[in-house]
């Protein structure tokens, strides 16, 4: 189909996008089925997985062909045709368009970490002489980032406590650009109360990105609340596997769009080989988040009723401080808990060191049950004071649920408790 005419006068055809198999009028498929199906295009090979494309570089037929493409991108036409590695590739793309339909988001990006969508999308985001908000309780490398690097560049970051409306308000300052916060947080899954942060960020013109990495989209989809982006490591639980790290951020065209011209530049490109592992590992994630999700919930119900335990994290529990948020806004209570020990941090060594079935190993999302003692795993080389201060106790147990059968997990851990009493 010919749309036009190029400057050097060649007839300008409508681009490859007419072999892609996605259809513009998507059915509105849940997400178990999106994380199978979105995102495959055809394929000259008739394959059902995504072909690996492993190029840094495309060929051009010939002038005409290069002077097409080049006018094609102009009219913002050139779906399915690349030029150079570090703006676009087919096997990433698919993987975004895959991450988009999962959020219900009009475009995702695909990162090589989840640090790397995070940085990205602040430095894509601020310019010098503006705030930032961020609530504590949130991802280590996250808080240094915002408030020791972007410091470097003047842009300003307060740390308001997590779950404090009042506190948030209070911190808002006419140069506020961004509230930066997760949900569940790490290590005591707090709930953000979504409806409460859109409104106020709403009210003051400020933009709202989320890390919901805890979450997975098939516990909560942040955009639908209102939220402007959304960022995951997709290390964990959207790859699922432990055997790769990559990052993403979802949102809408515009944002998005601002995002990859930056990210064109800065060169924080994932690679094609990870893009197919993660379409790989999304093929699963509806299986692999319904059974976390309600081993969690058995585990951490056992684990508050029994003598070795004193309290337990877990936000499926009524017990927890923000169960309501969680009811009202999860659709699963994901598959991280935390909890304290009788006895101290050496009762909790013993505990752990007993478990046969989970591995000790930072990270969660995976196939394996994980599970850390964060005052040694995260926070070694505090003193117990600096530790205390940020409410890590030595007792404390962090477990992260993977896929195993569940009265495994069950047995396990209670003869590792009766280790501990
Ligand atoms: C792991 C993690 C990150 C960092 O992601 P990487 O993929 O390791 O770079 C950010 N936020 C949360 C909540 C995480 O768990």
């Amino acid at each position: 189909m010919s749309i036009g005419v190029n400057q050097v006068g060649f007839e300008v055809e409508a681009s490859a996008t007419d072999d892609v198999e996605a259809v513009l009028n998507e059915p509105v498929w849940g997400p178990s089925t999106c994380a199978v199906h979105r995102g495959r295009r055809a394929n000259p090979y008739h394959a059902i997985s995504e072909p690996v494309v492993q190029a840094a570089t495309y060929t051009f037929k010939n002038t005409s062909d290069l002077c097409n493409y080049k006018q094609l991108t102009l009219l913002n036409h050139a779906d399915g045709r690349n030029e150079y590695g570090r703006y676009g590739n087919p096997t990433i793309a698919a993987a975004e368009t895959r991450l988009a339909a999962l959020e219900a988001a009009e475009d995702a990006l695909l990162f090589p970490s989840g640090m790397a969508a995070i940085t990205t999308a602040l430095l894509g985001l601020l310019e010098t002489g503006d705030h930032l908000l961020l609530t504590d309780d949130c991802y280590r490398q996250t808080r240094l980032f915002c408030q020791d690097f972007l410091k470097r560049l003047g842009i300003h970051c307060s740390i308001v406590p997590f779950g404090d409306n009042q506190a948030l308000q209070r911190a808002i300052q006419p140069n506020t650009r961004l509230i930066l916060s997760e949900t569940p947080t790490n290590p005591y899954l707090r709930i953000l109360d979504l409806e409460f942060l859109v409104e106020i960020a709403h009210r003051h013109g400020v933009k709202t990105l989320i890390d919901t990495t805890f979450a997975t989209p098939l516990n909560l989809r942040p955009l639908e609340w209102g939220i402007d982006l959304v960022v995951h490591s997709a290390t964990k639980y959207l790859a699922g596997h432990n055997d790769l790290l990559c990052g993403c951020l979802a949102g809408d065209k515009e944002i998005i769009s601002g995002l990859r011209e930056y990210q064109g530049m800065s060169g924080a490109i994932a690679d094609p080989a990870c893009a197919s592992l993660l379409l790989r590992g999304l093929k699963t994630l509806g299986l692999r988040i319904e059974r976390t999700n309600s081993s969690a919930q058995v585990i951490a119900e056992g684990l508050e009723a029994h003598p070795a335990i004193e309290r337990v994290w877990y936000p499926g529990l009524a017990s927890h401080p923000d169960h309501a948020i969680a009811h009202r806004q999860l659709s699963g209570f994901g598959g991280v808990m935390s909890f304290t020990v009788k006895g101290g941090g050496e009762a909790a060594s013993r505990f752990i060191d007993a478990l046969e079935i989970p591995l000790i190993a930072t990270s969660l999302g995976g196939a394996e049950t994980l599970v850390s003692q964060p005052a040694l795993m995260a926070y070694y080389e505090l003193t117990r004071q600096e530790r205390q201060a940020l409410g890590i106790q030595d007792n404390l147990v962090r477990l992260a649920v993977g896929i195993e059968d569940t009265r495994d997990l069950i047995a396990d851990i209670n003869q590792g408790l009766n280790m501990v009493i």
